[in-house]
């Protein structure tokens, strides 16, 4: 066996060009997302499975499991967190036979496809087969993991380590129960107006750069770029790229998707470089990913004080607008039962993934069979949020995820909530004159405050442990149900 030192080094060395081979793969992705011919789509499918085939061969490398069976007993904080990691990415990759890792690539391409088909035909039959064999294909890959308390762990834990279904089922299960009652509340009643007008892209552009500029986003360390859906990527903390998608005719939806998207950049900008080849210096999970990015969309970005920096800011843009602050408080803090996900509001939105949650736990039990699905998602909006989808494609169709074979990854979306809404609270005791500031346009406070409590924490710990650190015991359902109130309740009479 490998001296420890000789072990870590030949670790460091693997993971260094790992690191390399997946900033590459991110930016292939990137261009195929902003600025690739159509025509380029094959070889870039080619170029992709290419690359991750041979970052899975050097993952799973048996030389790998050496060098980490020489690291067992590592105590260096830094050290042992990379071995942990480590070790769960190489066991994902040799526990899995490569045949499967094939068909479950092969059977997401071509449940893609069939859910374009669907959705163009608006009829559920035509992806009923590809959703059943990618079920069968993740509970085949879920048994080579061997057991756990729960099948759904092995998926959660994909996307966010050190998540348990024992931990977010009860907790999920006291959301809906609170957001049911609170959406009751207040629906029915005559909420703030809608601001309509139009605003050119051209100026919507330098808008949205000033914005993610003051919020503390590095554009000499980062890009912004448009595309069909936006998304970020990291290929280290030197370069971070945003992409944003704007409308003619609704000025806050394009800017809230930005500076959504700024909150994921501004984390990845924000790693600890310093431990760059040990597998650390990377995001801890996508919930606490997703707490970024929702920290800045909607604490941040929907918050009255942001809205009276931003104001003065769009009527010099636009000189012939003149809505106020409150106007756009009010427009941003609408809240409406809504059959689609993306468009729902901040209120609204966790009742969404909760149905999508509490469906998958069924599915991977067999409590339910896909072809029930639909009729399980319709009752399901009917009971928790009072409308029935009347059409798939209102309803079971809407999302891509599970035509990737992607299941386990909803979650993420309500954690990041979560987590974010217990920020807000502990900020405002850490930094007393945090929304002062904030109205004058000084994020510096809010910002260095995700530095130092989240971002340079890298995957140190599992995200779980680093919201506990950021928060000790802070109820985060309580702390989300109080955040609500405090902006819908509040512009609603609640
Ligand atoms: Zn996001």
């Amino acid at each position: 066996m490998a001296s420890v030192d000789t072990a870590w080094e030949s670790l460091k060395g693997r993971l260094t060009e790992l690191e390399a081979l997946g900033g590459v793969v991110q930016l292939l992705e990137w261009d195929q997302q902003t600025m690739m011919p159509k025509g380029g789509g094959s070889q870039r499918g080619a170029q992709l499975s290419t690359l991750t085939g041979i970052m899975h061969d050097r993952l799973a490398d048996p030389q790998v499991g050496s060098w980490l069976a020489a690291l067992c007993d590592e105590t260096d904080p830094i050290k042992a967190a990379s071995v942990r990691n480590v070790q769960r990415d190489h066991e994902r990759a040799t526990r899995v036979p490569t045949r499967l890792v094939a068909e479950i690539a092969s059977a997401s391409n071509s449940g893609f496809s069939a859910w374009l088909a669907a959705r163009e035909a608006n009829d559920f039959s035509l992806f009923q087969s590809s959703v059943e064999r990618l079920v069968e294909l993740r509970k085949e890959e879920i048994a080579c993991h061997g057991p756990a308390d729960h099948p759904y762990d092995h998926l959660l834990d994909q996307y966010d380590p050190g998540s348990t279904t024992a931990q977010l089922q009860p907790m999920f299960a006291r959301l809906k129960e609170e957001l049911a009652a609170f959406i009751a509340s207040v629906s029915g009643k005559e909420g703030p107006a809608t601001v309509t007008g139009r605003w050119d892209i051209a100026g919507q552009e330098a808008l949205s750069k000033s914005v993610i500029d003051a919020l503390g986003f590095r554009l000499d360390d980062g890009r912004l770029d448009p595309a069909e859906h936006p998304f970020t990527v990291g290929m280290g903390t030197g370069d971070v790229r945003l992409t944003t998608h704007l409308y003619e005719d609704d000025l806050l939806g394009g800017l809230t998707g930005t500076i959504h998207e700024a909150g994921h950049g501004m984390y990845e900008q924000g790693l600890p470089s310093v431990h760059t080849g040990t597998g650390v210096a990377t995001a801890a999970g996508m919930g606490l990913h997703e707490s970024q990015s929702r920290f800045w969309e909607n604490v941040v970005g929907r918050s009255l004080p942001f809205f009276q920096w931003l104001a003065p800011m769009i009527r010099d843009q636009w000189p012939d607008t003149n809505i106020s602050a409150e106007q756009w408080f009010g427009h941003a803090n609408r809240v409406e039962r809504s059959l689609i996900r993306v468009q729902a509001d901040e209120a609204t939105y966790n009742l969404h993934i909760v149905i999508r949650f509490e469906l998958e736990l069924k599915l991977l039990t067999g409590e339910i069979q896909v072809a029930d699905l639909p009729d399980a998602w319709n009752d399901a909006y009917a009971n928790l949020l009072g409308i029935r989808p009347s059409t798939p494609n209102e309803g079971v169709l809407q999302d891509v995820h599970w035509s990737n074979g992607l299941f386990g990854y909803f979650p993420s979306y309500t954690i990041g909530n979560l987590y974010a809404a217990s920020f807000r609270y502990q900020m405002e005791e850490d930094v007393p004159d945090l929304w002062n500031r904030i109205a004058q346009g000084d994020f510096t406070p809010a910002l260095q405050w995700l530095r130092e409590k989240v971002h340079v924490h890298g995957h140190i710990q599992d995200a779980p442990e680093i919201f506990l650190a950021a928060v000790g015991d802070r109820d985060p359902v309580a702390d989300l149900m109080a955040h609500l109130r405090s902006r819908q309740g509040a512009l609603y009479g609640e």
